[in-house]
């Protein structure tokens, strides 16, 4: 298997030399071949070619089997031209790749209940969500847009529009996760109110039918959003579009409280899918050896089940992870009372030696 590394800027390369090890670790264990190549995005790859996604980087992302990716941006790019800004590479490749399906699971590890912006005795029954937002669709990218003056004032507009075949093909990414997990998909719309949702549940409901096993329910999103933070144990998958799932995703992983322990995973039809953590490149303690390696390890769990299947290798990592916290190794972020304050490459390792 081929895969695209782009540990690209701030924190990113010292996650990635983590993930890469505990994937080469996995390779020995299970016998697989993962055949690695670098490939530079964002602010380094500004700094060496003078644009944030070089060609040959496309070319390599495009001749692998899934790419892995660290974080982009930094202060030494925030006044440059807007064009060639470092997150510029990264929506570029998301656009080159055609990934329309975001995978964002927000799960609560019990070592780090009290992280939690949520109360013990609501996330008592667990946190373990997952969000499939739809990437390339709806109002972010629906015709007309604009903003003009009319009648002497001045006014915006955007569109909300889903065809069946985006609906279609989202929806079956869902339900494949949910197949993945307790098999349980919760589709987020606003029904009530807007036709494009009308036409979204209609197509869902559709696709169900393909996947018997998953229990599928309806929810509007004003009450998904009041449901998330009264009692997140009744979710699995939830499903939904770009406007919706921007703002949930967010907040199913803010009220774990650990931004460095969360993965997440953008697929395409058949291209390679793009696994990485969710937070930034960290700035603030790059270079370092302060940073939560964590969350690049769980995306290539990710990685492992969602590209490769390789569901037992992807739980060995899962329950590596949950043992080197069982153990109290914290990096600063998720450091609590009694937990053993470690660096990026000590946690790193640990992982390794617990795999
Ligand atoms: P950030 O996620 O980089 O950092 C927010 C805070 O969380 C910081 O205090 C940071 O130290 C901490 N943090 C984040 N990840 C951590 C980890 N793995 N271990 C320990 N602590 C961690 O967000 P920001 O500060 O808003 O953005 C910094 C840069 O990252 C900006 O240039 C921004 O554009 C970029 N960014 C990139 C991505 C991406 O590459 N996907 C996402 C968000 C932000």
């Amino acid at each position: 298997m081929k895969i695209c590394v782009m540990p690209g800027d701030g924190i990113g390369p010292e996650i990635m030399e983590q993930g890469v090890k505990v994937l080469n670790v996995i390779g020995e264990k299970f016998g697989h071949k993962f055949e690695t190549t670098e490939a530079l995005i964002g602010g380094a790859a500004i700094d060496a070619t003078g644009g944030p996604l070089p060609e040959e980087t496309v070319k390599a992302c495009k001749e692998s089997d899934a790419v892995l990716l660290g974080a982009v941006g930094g202060p030494k790019w925030d006044t440059i031209d807007p064009a060639i800004r470092p997150e510029r590479g990264l929506l570029g490749i998301r656009k080159e790749l055609s990934l329309f399906a975001n995978l964002r699971p927000a799960a609560l590890f019990s070592e780090l209940k009290d992280a939690c912006y949520l109360r013990a005795d609501i996330v008592e029954k667990g946190l373990d969500v997952m969000v499939v937002r739809e990437l390339t669709g709806g109002i972010y990218f629906g015709e007309p847009r604009g903003t003009k003056t009319e009648n002497g004032e001045r006014m915006g507009y955007n569109t909300m529009v889903y065809y069946e075949h985006e609906v279609k093909r989202i929806a079956k990414v869902a339900f494949e996760a949910a197949m993945k997990r307790d098999k349980r998909l919760c589709s987020v719309d606003k029904a009530n109110v807007l036709d494009v949702s009308r036409v979204w549940r209609e197509i869902v409901i559709e696709v169900s039918e393909e996947y018997p096993e998953v229990e599928l329910t309806h929810m509007y999103v004003d009450n998904a959003a009041m449901q998330l933070v009264r009692d997140p144990s009744q979710f699995d998958v939830i499903v939904t579009g770009n406007l919706f799932g921007d703002i949930l995703s967010d907040a199913a992983a803010a009220i774990t409280g650990s931004i460095g322990m969360l993965p997440s995973a953008s697929l395409g039809a058949s291209n390679p899918g793009l696994y990485e953590p969710i937070h930034g490149s960290a700035p603030d303690i790059a270079g370092e050896n302060k940073a939560n390696p964590l969350a690049t390890i769980l995306s290539i769990a990710m990685m492992l089940r969602y590209s490769f299947n390789m569901a037992e290798e992807a739980d060995c990592i899962e329950a590596a992870v949950e043992k080197t916290l069982a153990e109290g190794l914290r990096t600063g972020d998720i450091m609590d009372e009694g937990g053993k304050l470690v660096g990026c490459t000590e946690m790193g390792e640990a992982v390794i030696k617990n795999l």
